[in-house]
Parts: structure tokens; C-alpha cells; sequence
């Protein structure tokens, strides 16, 4: 039997890749998720034992292959440190040891995290459903609760109001007729007991506002005009909380854009530019708007003939209010040189260690697409001359 350590393995789990060093005292295991990994390769570049390498993400894309992961991890070269899981910006890592999840770099030498700014001011939010929407990453929680035809059990809609009623009978216009009562809950018409002193219908019209919700019913088929209702709406602000996830989001800004609140602050954890040359990129891959996570790069719509002007429509194009310079585009486009990319700082906290600031000149050399195959299932970049 071989009992020598350490021993290695790597096994598929569902969406998992499982890798793991057994010693003789301790197991740990890298956990790569597969489907929410970009092939962003922030990772692969962060390893300080080059134990990760690109996998064809965008050839699965385009459907050249099958399925892929999009990054390949050596079980044997990985020294089970923990930098990848610091520095993926898509949360798709996890290192556990003997099944709890550590950071063994940080434990053991320290080494920054991001800092990311995900806020949502709860006064300011008024709970509508954008955010949840727009956001690409699945990455908003939004616990409001269900209004009358959606569920059963549901909330009436008029619950969401705090509100003062009103409610007015001009005693001259009113006949007791009755109608409003039968109409509404709300009402009820006290008559008299009828006697030949007054030869008249006689009473009060009571009204109830815990039954009452405003809705005018009664004023509008009162015959006689009697009847007034106002209210005074004090807020309709939907009970709830709406917040980011923050393990989930990339920090691409399309909640903190397009919140009609102006409630959402996010700040990007990279900062820097990119750019699509548009004129070399081959109409109809769009292999980059696939695999885009922040959802920032999109096919312009094509312009009519007589608004071109002379001018060459581009096929590709990026937002860069979005954009979040994760790379995944550069890694998966297979034309040269289309897009560049530059980081020039990665919002951090914490002490920028010896071995970060090493990774950090890495990520900040400028790219550009050109995707090689380098070995089977792996690809190569190019990286850019640094001036
Ligand atoms: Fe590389 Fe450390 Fe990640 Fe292993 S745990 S792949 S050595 S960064
Ligand atoms: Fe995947 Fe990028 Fe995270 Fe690496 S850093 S695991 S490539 S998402
Ligand atoms: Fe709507 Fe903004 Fe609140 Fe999100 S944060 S629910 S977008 S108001
Ligand atoms: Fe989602 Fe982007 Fe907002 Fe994060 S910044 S919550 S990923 S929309
Ligand atoms: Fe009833 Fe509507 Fe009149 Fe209120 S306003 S008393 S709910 S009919
Ligand atoms: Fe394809 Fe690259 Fe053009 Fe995007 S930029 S559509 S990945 S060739
Ligand atoms: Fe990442 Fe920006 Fe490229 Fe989208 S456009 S894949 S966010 S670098």
C-alpha cells in the first residue's frame, strides 16, 4: 500500500472541480466553481507557484469544444495558499482545510483583500425592482413582500399605504337611503325606528376607517351627492430590504447607474481602460459578449443606410460604465490585437505585501486579445510591451 504523503487528486463535483493535497496531518482542497468562473485568468496571473493556467473558454463558447473548465488547476504544483481565492473577483475559488474554509496566506503572512464599496441607503431606496433586474451577477437580495394576485396569502396592496381617511356625509344632501351601506363594509346606515312624529326616515350614517380604503365607491353612486372621502397619503413606501450580496457582485455599477433612487453606491475594484478595435473584429463571433459578466459589451444596432454618413458601423462595442476590466473578454476573443486592456490600480485593504505588489504589476500590464492554443486545453496570451 502507498502510504507516502502528500497525495493528490482532483475530482469533478457537479459544477466543481475539486483539487486536494493530503498530508499526513491535514487535507486541504482547492475548489474551483465552474460555472460561475469567467476565465477572467486574474487567478492564473495571482498564483505564485504558476499552478493555473487558461483553459479554451472562449472556443467553449463559440462551441469549438464541448465543455471545458475555464481554468486548469495543477493539484500537484498548488501550494494550497489561498492567493486565487483572495484575488478571483467572481468568489468561484474556495479553499478549505480539513473542511473549514482558510486563507492560509493571510494567516500566515497577511495579504490584502478588495475593497469593495457595494452600499445600498435603505432610507433612500423605495424597494422597486431594477437592481434585481439589471444586475448581471445574481448579486441582489430583494426581500419585499408579495402583494394580492401573485400569491396566495399575499398582502392587500392597500397595506403598503400609511394613510389618513376621511369620510363626510353633508346630513342636508343625505335621504338614509341606504345604498352606500349595502355597497360597503365600511358603512353602516343607523335609521330610526320609523314614527309618525317625524313621518320621515330618519338616522346616522356610520363609517368605519380600519374597512375603509379609500376607494370612492361610495361617493361616486351616493344619488344625492352626499358623500365626501379624501385621503392623505403619509408614505407608500413597500415594507422589505433590498441589498447586495456582496460575495456575488463584480462591482460592474449597472444597479448604482440606473437606481431611479440614487440609492446604490458602488465603486469598481479595478480602475484603469479598455478598448475595442472594432474595424479588426470579424462580424458575428460576439464570443466576447458571451462571456462578458458585467453584460458591458453589446452588438451596436445596425444604423439605416442614409444615417451612415460615409461612416464604417462597428460590429462590437463596449460600455465602460461597466466594464470592470476583469480580462475574460481579451482571454476569449481570437482576434489580435481587437481588444486592449489596462489596469493601472486594484482597490485594496489592508497591507500591500511584498508578494501582492508582485501580482499587482502583473494585472496592471496591458493585454490584448489573441487567444493561442499553448498546450491541449490551454491557452496563451499576449501580453503588451510595458513602455
Ligand atoms: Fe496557486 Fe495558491 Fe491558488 Fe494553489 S492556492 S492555485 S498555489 S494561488
Ligand atoms: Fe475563474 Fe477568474 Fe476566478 Fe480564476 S479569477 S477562478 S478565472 S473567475
Ligand atoms: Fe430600486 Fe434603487 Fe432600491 Fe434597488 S436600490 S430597489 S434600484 S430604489
Ligand atoms: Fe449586481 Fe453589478 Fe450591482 Fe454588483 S454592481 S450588485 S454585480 S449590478
Ligand atoms: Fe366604502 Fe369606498 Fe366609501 Fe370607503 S370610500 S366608505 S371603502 S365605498
Ligand atoms: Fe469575437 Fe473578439 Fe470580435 Fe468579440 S471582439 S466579437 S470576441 S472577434
Ligand atoms: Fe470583463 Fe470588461 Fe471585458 Fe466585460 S468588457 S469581459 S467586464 S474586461
Amino acid at each position: 500500500m502507498d502510504t507516502f504523503f502528500p497525495k493528490f487528486s482532483k475530482k469533478r463535483d457537479g459544477v466543481n472541480v475539486i483539487m486536494e493535497q493530503k498530508l499526513l496531518t491535514s487535507v486541504s482542497n482547492l475548489i474551483l466553481n465552474g460555472q460561475t468562473c469567467t476565465g477572467c485568468g486574474i487567478c492564473a496571473e495571482s498564483c505564485p507557484e504558476e499552478a493555473i493556467s487558461l483553459g479554451l473558454v472562449g472556443a467553449v463558447r463559440r462551441g469549438v469544444v464541448d465543455y471545458a473548465e475555464p481554468i486548469n488547476i495543477d493539484e500537484k504544483k498548488c501550494s494550497y495558499c489561498g492567493v486565487c481565492v483572495v484575488m478571483c473577483p467572481f468568489n468561484s475559488l474556495t479553499l478549505k482545510v480539513d473542511g473549514e474554509e482558510a486563507l492560509p496566506i493571510i494567516e500566515r503572512e497577511g495579504f490584502p483583500e478588495y475593497d469593495m464599496v457595494t452600499k445600498i441607503d435603505q432610507d433612500k431606496c423605495v424597494r422597486c425592482t431594477i437592481c434585481e433586474d439589471v444586475c448581471p451577477r445574481d448579486a441582489i437580495s430583494r426581500e419585499v413582500p408579495a402583494f394580492e394576485g401573485t400569491v396566495d396569502g399575499a398582502l392587500e396592496k392597500q397595506s403598503v399605504l400609511a394613510a389618513k381617511t376621511t369620510f363626510t356625509v353633508d346630513d342636508e344632501k343625505c335621504t338614509r337611503c341606504g345604498i352606500c351601506s349595502e355597497l360597503c363594509p365600511a358603512i353602516d346606515v343607523k335609521r330610526k325606528p320609523f314614527s309618525a312624529e317625524f313621518g320621515a326616515v330618519v338616522g346616522d350614517v356610520v363609517w368605519d376607517e380600519k374597512l375603509c380604503d379609500a376607494c370612492q365607491v361610495c361617493v361616486e353612486a351616493c344619488p344625492e351627492e352626499a358623500i365626501t372621502v379624501e385621503r392623505t397619503v403619509e408614505s407608500a413606501k413597500l415594507a422589505g430590504k433590498v441589498e447586495i450580496i456582496e460575495e456575488n457582485c463584480c462591482t460592474c455599477r449597472w444597479c448604482d447607474i440606473n437606481c431611479p433612487a440614487e440609492a446604490i453606491t458602488v465603486e469598481k475594484i479595478f480602475e484603469g481602460d479598455i478598448e475595442f478595435n472594432a474595424e479588426k473584429c470579424p462580424s458575428g463571433c460576439s464570443t466576447c459578449v458571451e462571456v462578458c459578466p458585467a453584460n458591458a459589451i453589446y452588438l451596436p444596432t445596425p444604423k439605416a443606410a442614409k444615417d451612415m454618413k460615409g461612416e464604417i458601423e462597428p460590429v462590437i462595442a463596449v460600455n465602460k460604465d461597466f466594464c470592470i476590466l476583469c480580462g475574460a473578454c481579451v482571454n476569449a476573443c481570437p482576434g489580435e490585437d481587437i481588444i486592449t486592456l489596462t489596469r493601472t490600480n486594484i482597490r485594496v485593504k489592508g497591507k500591500e505585501t511584498d508578494l501582492f505588489l508582485r501580482i499587482k504589476d502583473k494585472l496592471c500590464t496591458p493585454r490584448t486579445s489573441m487567444v493561442k492554443e499553448a498546450a491541449k486545453d490551454e491557452v496563451e496570451l499576449k501580453m503588451m510591451e510595458t513602455a
